[in-house]
């Protein structure tokens, strides 16, 4: 840095530290951001957190501090437009992924997952070069890091979920003490060698159950022995429970050979639906098992919260809850909040309304194929509408190219502030800011981003988190951001 740039900065940063919109100038309220290491590099550290702070009243840093994936890391994803700051060229043939932090390895003895440091930008660490900046500003700074792997790490096979079949999944099994081990050890290395002020990981999975009926709104349709987990420490815990591993796996084969035929145009004599239960009723395994899923995540939920409490009791920790919440009522049931919150300082529950109106036309399209082979999809839609509590949203032609309306935040903003009265949990929903959708389909706006964030307000969040991040943002979006935060006195 130019020593003239530097004096610039310097100013800059002393100038923004002066009206710092730390948590008390907004009310208490976190406004937070999602940001990868990619963004700081490309911009600068001191150019972006201004970008944060002038055009949304930011007060929190949520830093992609690991994953394997281009949702939270990386430039913006190819194929979308690119927004208008950053480097204005995709990272196609640089984006490796992993950790964005040094990793300290006396935090990693007890897992075979040593090597996955990003090698994207060197020896950079994301909060070495962040922390101080942010602090000085008093912005706070959330490690945020996500189940997402891949293939190429060292070891990884020996952590990975089990199919059906035997074969290995590319998803890592949260009962495998390699897995466990990691994640105790990630969180401890983030709350020892850093000044942080919160952690939030995320994990945008379900249990075998809810995979195979295809209830989300990706993927769907695979061949139905690839779902998990059926790994030896999946089976021991389950025969703890009293669960005949061998009795899930009939049920779950009868399942897949019931979806195979409807595939090949073969209807069940008593319909989808019927036989779905008949299965069920028959195999209540098929529930134990996605139960025993849905109770390993939260046990790793704990287990992690615990571990960050025995360290520094200051830190906050919480949750990104997926946006299959908002689709999917097997998976909103298993996001029971009275238990989660237990070990949740705050939520991160996603709503986003832009791209929610592509993802539940997918998640409609997927279970149609499935458990509700006999309904027309409008109806099913309908129906959806009705028991997820949503009032104002279009049909199933229109909503791919509306995106859910801001009524649909305020909804489940709403409805998760109720569920979580009585405990410490603070509701911070996550707000669609320029995710990625199809080339005919809805786009963000200034004003839908402006409503979303008032919505939000307005049920009584106490918080927001722009996301997914900051590199497929574009200005004009966070400014509508910005403008509610401004118009609701929090900035
Ligand atoms: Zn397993």
């Amino acid at each position: 840095m130019k020593r003239r740039d530097f004096l610039q900065s310097a100013v800059a940063g002393a100038m923004a530290s002066a009206a710092a919109p730390d948590a008390a100038a907004a009310g208490g309220k976190t406004i937070g951001i999602q940001v990868g290491a990619v963004s700081f590099v490309d911009e600068g550290v001191e150019q972006v957190l201004d970008v944060f702070q002038k055009d949304a009243a930011v007060n929190t840093l949520f830093i992609a501090t690991f994953t394997y994936g281009r949702g939270i890391a990386g430039r913006q994803v190819p194929g979308q437009p690119l927004p208008d700051h950053g480097k204005q060229e995709y990272d196609t043939a640089t984006f490796k992924g992993g950790s964005y932090t040094k990793v300290h390895p006396q935090y990693y003895k007890d897992t075979v997952l040593q090597d996955f440091r990003a090698p994207d930008f060197g020896d950079y660490d994301v909060l070495e070069a962040v922390l101080p900046a942010a602090r000085k500003r008093g912005m706070k700074t959330v490690c945020w890091f996500e189940d997402v792997w891949s293939a190429t790490v060292p070891h990884i096979a020996e952590v990975q979920e089990k199919h059906l079949d035997g074969s290995n999944a590319t998803t890592l099994c949260f009962n495998n003490p390699n897995y466990r081990n990691w994640l105790l050890g990630t969180v401890e290395d983030y709350s020892r060698s850093y000044n942080i002020d919160g952690i939030m990981w995320g994990s945008e999975r379900q249990g075998a159950f809810a995979n195979l009926l295809g209830a989300s709104h990706g993927g769907g349709g695979g061949n139905p022995l690839r779902i998990t987990c059926f790994c030896q420490f999946c089976e021991r815990k389950a025969r703890e429970r009293g669960i005949d591993p061998a009795r899930a796996r009939a049920g779950f084969q009868a399942l897949g050979a019931m979806l195979q035929s409807s595939r090949q145009g073969k209807r069940p004599v008593d319909g989808y639906y019927v036989t779905v239960w008949r299965l069920m009723l028959r195999y209540p395994e098929l529930l134990a098992w996605e139960m025993l899923w849905t109770d390993s995540l939260r046990e790793t939920y704990s287990a992690l919260y615990n571990k960050v409490k025995s360290i520094k009791p200051s830190i906050g920790v919480g949750w990104h809850i997926w946006h299959n919440n908002s689709f999917s009522p097997i998976y909103r049931a298993e996001q029971d909040l009275s238990e989660i919150s237990k070990y949740s300082d705050f939520l991160k529950m996603v709503m986003y309304h832009n791209c929610g109106g592509e993802r539940m036309a997918g998640y409609i399209r997927n279970v149609s194929s499935t458990i509700y082979g006999d309904v027309p999809q409008q109806e099913l839609l309908d129906f959806h509408y009705r028991v997820l509590g949503y009032q104002q949203e279009k049909s199933l032609a229109e909503i791919p190219k509306t995106g859910l309306s801001s009524d649909y935040v305020y909804r489940e903003a709403r409805r998760a502030r109720e569920g979580l009265n009585g405990t410490k949990t603070q509701l911070w929903p996550g707000i669609d800011i320029d995710i990625p959708t199809g080339r005919n389909s809805s786009k963000s706006t200034p004003e839908g981003t402006r409503d979303a964030v008032l919505a939000a307000f307005r049920a009584g969040s106490d918080g927001v988190i722009l996301s997914r991040k900051w590199s497929e943002m574009k200005s004009a979006n966070l400014a509508g951001a910005g403008a509610a935060i401004r118009q609701l006195g929090l900035a």
